[in-house]
Parts: C-alpha cells; sequence; structure tokens
C-alpha cells in the first residue's frame, strides 16, 4: 500500500517556510508555522470507460510506465475543474479515438497507482456516438477483446475487478454485461 513519505513538502511551497507537523484528524500532517499551510495527502481520481462491441469490450495498451505495454480500460485522471462525467469522454476520446455518450454508473473503485499513488477510479458504461477507434495520447494500441479471452495481463487491480464483474454479468446474460447490447 502507500507509503506517502516522498510525497511529504518539506518546505511550504508558498512561502518556502521550512514545515512542522501537526496532529490533526488523527494524521500528522505537515504544516507551516509562517502561512498556515496545511498539506493534505489525498486519492487522486479519475474516470473510466467501458465501451462494448456485442461481447467485446474496449482496451487500451500502455504506451508509458507504470504498467507499459500491458492493458487496462481507457481511464484517466480528473482536471481541477472538470465534471468527472466530462473526464470519461474525454478520456474515451484522446485514448480511442471513439466519442461517447455515458449510459450508466457501474463501479467506483479505490486503488494504488503504482508504486504509490492512491487513486479512486469512476467506472462508467458508454455507447459510441461517432469517432474511429485509433489509439491516442498515453495509448499505444486500442483494440476491442471478447469478454471471455481478454489479455493475460491487465494492468491495475481495480481494472480485473471491473472487467470480472463485467464478465460476470455477461455470463449470466444480463444485459448489463453486453451480451444482448
Ligand atoms: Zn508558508
Amino acid at each position: 500500500m502507500s507509503r506517502p513519505n516522498r510525497h511529504l513538502f518539506r518546505y511550504c511551497p508558498h512561502c518556502r517556510t521550512e514545515l512542522a507537523s501537526r496532529r490533526e484528524g488523527g494524521v500528522e500532517r505537515p504544516v507551516c508555522p509562517s502561512c498556515g499551510f496545511v498539506q493534505y495527502l489525498n486519492p487522486a481520481p479519475g474516470a473510466g470507460v467501458i465501451v462494448l462491441r456485442g461481447d467485446r469490450v474496449c482496451l487500451v495498451k500502455r504506451k508509458f510506465e507504470p504498467r507499459q505495454g500491458m492493458w487496462c480500460l481507457p481511464t484517466g485522471f480528473m482536471e481541477w475543474d472538470e465534471d468527472v462525467r466530462l473526464t470519461a469522454r474525454r478520456e474515451a476520446l484522446e485514448e480511442t479515438g471513439l466519442e461517447v455518450r455515458l449510459t450508466e454508473l457501474f463501479a467506483v473503485e479505490s486503488g494504488v497507482l503504482p508504486p504509490d499513488i492512491p487513486v479512486l477510479v469512476v467506472f462508467y458504461r458508454a455507447e459510441e456516438t461517432g469517432g474511429t477507434l485509433q489509439a491516442g495520447d498515453d495509448a499505444s494500441e486500442a483494440a476491442f477483446f471478447p469478454l471471455d479471452d481478454l489479455p493475460a495481463r491487465v494492468a491495475f487491480a481495480a481494472h480485473r475487478a471491473v472487467l470480472r464483474r463485467l464478465h460476470d454479468l455477461w455470463l449470466e446474460g444480463d444485459p448489463k454485461g453486453g451480451r444482448h447490447g
């Protein structure tokens, strides 16, 4: 799990004073004795999309570390002022070239982006409305895989959990699993 020490500031990013430490809400946090800045460490929120063509799901191959060369669902971090739904649609377009419409909130998963960044990923079901399948941004490939024949090594436990659940729904013939849709 996460070892946050390397993420802690030693000097105030606002006024450059050496930071002290204060216990707040049961957690030791760096605080600035000069300007009052407190450093809160929080998971980074992101969004991902599940796009199906029949019983095949769209995955992207990671162009960069971590887990370079492994496949995962199209996912990315939220920008500062972005609605999470927009993040999902933006990442779909950037990584797969597909324009999508979100149809359902499918899963919310906590996870760790290796080596030690805690994340929270909101996964939406989505259907294509336009565009052409083409890898972009930090994806080197984009492709549709049968739910019962996914790549052997999918990056990130949260993505594997989502794909397992999707596969289970599909096996059960649940429309949400994609067999009928
Ligand atoms: Zn300060």
